[in-house]
């Protein structure tokens, strides 16, 4: 097996039926092995840095009915909040405090931030802090819609496929929500030109490891920029609510199988990693992530952005959550960088 996962490190590819036997296969030494070689490659690329990005949840508003996710539309357990521009501006000024050189806004899909609320916003960020990278993960939108935002100045998107195969997919999403439109809008948010960020749940109901091998394989024809991806966790008033978390393991066996994939990739060590495994953020970054996620949300909101059961760090402050992390990455002995964290 180990030299499966040095033949991915040499070719960074692997056959479907070998990326299988991998998954099946990998014990606790391996999974040892592959975080090493893993490691090895993100120090090459980013030494010990960890990007940090400031994340500031627009909105709990969405017109999906994602059976997975705790703020789908028919959730009526959800206190519902759309924040102004000015608090927005204010989670901006909090992050900069912070030397956080990304802002990443992420919301449902809320018909109310259509393009002229959000290019108004991007451009009010954009001229504030120029050094400052705007990622945005707000689903799915028309070409032009992408190409309005990406002109008013942000840089980057974030649009997880969720899951690449298609049956799997119509098991975790109602009948009027398409794989192809969501793989479509990937192909578009690239071609426009921005940072593509692409990504899985780990262990969603019914999944496989061939489910799995169809997401690495579909990674592969997209070659996104940035590849989010976490366990999946189960929220009391989705459909899902009963369904078994994903595991901690498998996750991070696909965080090192997709470094050594995509070397210069911009990985995330994620926060339902994290919410899975008090020490989640690290063993991520030591199985190859090289990204940091903190929320910029006062208490507040973030209480309300409940898309997964016991979200990590929800009720502490942003700048309670960036100290704890920082000491958590230096216990590691690694850093959180202050730059932008562009992919190189
Ligand atoms: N609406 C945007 C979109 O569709 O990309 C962004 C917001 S959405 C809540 C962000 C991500 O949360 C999704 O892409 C999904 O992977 C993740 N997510 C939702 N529910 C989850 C759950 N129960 N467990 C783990 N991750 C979940």
């Amino acid at each position: 097996m180990k030299q499966l996962v040095q033949r991915l490190s040499q070719n960074r590819h692997l056959e479907r039926s070998e990326y299988l036997r991998l998954l099946a296969g990998c014990d606790h030494e391996l999974l040892k092995y592959i975080n090493e070689c893993a490691r090895v490659v993100a120090m090459t690329y980013f030494g010990k840095a960890v990007y940090v990005r400031g994340l500031i949840e627009l909105t709990n508003y969405c017109r999906n009915n994602c059976y997975y996710c705790g703020i789908r539309k028919a959730n009526s357990n959800v206190a519902r909040y759309r924040l102004e521009k000015e608090q927005v501006l204010e989670c901006c000024r909090l992050g900069d405090s912070l030397r956080i050189r990304t802002f990443v806004l992420q919301g449902g899909e809320d018909s109310l931030l259509d393009d002229a609320f959000m290019q108004d916003l991007i451009k009010s960020i954009r001229r504030d802090y120029h050094h400052t990278a705007i990622t945005l993960s707000l689903g799915e939108r028309s070409k032009d819609s992408y190409q309005a935002l990406y002109k008013a100045g942000a840089n980057r998107y974030l649009l997880r496929h969720e899951t690449a195969n298609p049956q799997h997919y119509a098991s975790l999403h109602p009948a009027n929500m398409s794989p192809d439109n969501r793989k479509q809008c990937l192909r578009n948010l690239k071609q426009i030109g921005f940072q593509t960020g692409a990504g899985m749940m780990v262990g969603t109901p019914g999944q496989t490891l061939e489910h799995l091998v169809d997401d690495l394989l579909f990674l592969e024809e997209i070659k996104p920029h940035m590849i989010g991806l976490g366990p999946f966790i189960p929220q009391q008033d989705t459909p899902f609510a009963h369904e078994p978390s994903g595991s901690v393991e498998i996750t991070l066996l696909l965080i090192s199988i997709l470094r050594l994939m995509f070397p210069k990739a911009l990985i995330p060590a994620t926060t339902a990693l994290a919410t899975l495994a008090k020490d989640g953020y690290e063993r991520g970054i030591l199985a190859g992530a090289n990204v940091i996620m903190p929320n910029l949300l006062p208490i507040e909101y973030k209480t309300k952005y409940i898309i997964y059961d016991g979200k990590e760090a929800i009720h502490i402050t942003p700048q309670e959550q960036y100290k704890d992390l920082k000491r958590r990455i230096e216990s590691i002995r690694y850093y959180l960088s202050d730059s932008r964290g562009d992919y190189p």
